[in-house]
């Protein structure tokens, strides 16, 4: 069976199950693999599952590495699956914390206006988030003075008293071990090409033969299908390498403070964080990388640049 037959066929478990899939790959063992494997196996429990990973299981990239933050605004317009799968990622997560107790951090988050025309982008997100049923409100500067005792002052500002921060390590074991308890195999790996039309995954121990692969390895997705199906070559991934910068004196900062997103430069745009382990962290600032792989970058000095 091939992706096409899958999405033909809608995707679901249950699908998967009728088209008499047994034994699947997944390359990549970040946040996305560990739910879709745990998902995948409570649904089907005798579906046998790989995973493969280039270096760890669960993944010791961008996954543990990230900003923590579990946003609890939507900002896609409503009947979009990127806003289902926001709402229900929040849920699964926010239960994940509880039962095993992780750590979270109720701080909020602010949206702050720099310039005029981002009031204009401020209440769309606001009416986008109303619409997706969100709890979210405009507030003034004395409530935002409230919130984060040094602001910049404005008169509106977006307050998300549900976004908090999380450590992203601290969610990705227990995963891991309910992965690992549930039978699923994880194998430490570089997968070097699939080739989708005869379910094949080759890597530097051999060559594997599935029902079905599932290739979700974050931004080296698109690697190994331009390898496997010859398309998508027009595109090109842009490294980027985000910094971070711990903030160790100067103001407390309460709450994640956001620059109000610009539709017009789709990025987050610099943001400070609480660090739930203590200092806050401003971040990323974001610089391309053109010499050399991304991957073979360990640790970068700020002096560096
Ligand atoms: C700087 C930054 C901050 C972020 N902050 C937040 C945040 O605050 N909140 C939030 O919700 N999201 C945040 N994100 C986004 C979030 O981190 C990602 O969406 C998420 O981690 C993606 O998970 P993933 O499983 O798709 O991919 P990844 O975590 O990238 O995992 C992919 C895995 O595939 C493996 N792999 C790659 N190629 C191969 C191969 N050929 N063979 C075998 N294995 C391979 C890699 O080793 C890796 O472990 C942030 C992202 C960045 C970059």
């Amino acid at each position: 069976m091939n992706a096409k037959q899958l999405l033909r066929s809608k995707g679901s478990a249950a699908k998967l199950y009728k088209l008499s899939v047994r034994k699947v790959a997944i390359i990549g063992a970040g946040i996305i693999v560990l739910t879709l494997a745990k998902k995948l196996k409570g649904q089907m429990p005798g579906l046998l599952i790989d995973i493969f990973d280039k270096y760890s299981f669960p993944s010791s990239g961008t996954s543990i590495r990230d900003s923590g933050v579990l946003h609890a605004v939507l900002c896609y317009a409503k009947d979009r699956l990127k806003a289902r799968f926001c709402r229900e990622g929040t849920y699964t997560l926010s239960e994940l914390i509880q039962k095993y107790g992780l750590p979270i951090l109720n701080c909020g988050r602010l949206l702050v206006p720099h310039l005029h025309k981002n009031i204009t982008n401020l209440l769309r997100k606001y009416t986008c988030a109303i619409d997706n049923g969100c709890d979210e409100r405009i507030v003034d500067h004395d409530y935002a003075r409230r919130v984060q005792p040094v602001i910049m002052p404005r008169d509106e500002y977006l307050w998300s008293h549900k976004t908090n921060v999380l450590d992203p390590e601290a969610v990705t074991n227990p995963l891991g071990m309910q992965i690992v308890d549930a039978g699923i195999v994880s194998i430490i790996t570089k997968v070097l090409r699939v080739n989708s039309e005869e379910e094949l995954l080759v890597t530097s121990k051999g060559v594997h033969r599935y029902d079905f692969i599932f290739n979700v390895a974050g931004p080296r997705s698109l690697d190994l299908y331009q390898r496997d199906t010859g398309r998508g070559i027009r595109h090109r991934l842009l490294p980027v390498l985000g910094q971070n910068v711990t903030i160790i004196t100067g103001p407390e900062i309460r709450t994640s403070l956001y620059p109000v997103p610009d539709p017009e430069w789709p990025y987050l745009g610099i943001h400070i964080t609480p660090g739930i382990r203590g200092s806050a962290i401003v971040k990323p600032n974001a610089v391309p990388i053109f010499r050399c792989n991304m991957d073979e970058i360990k640790m970068v000095e700020w002096r560096d640049f």
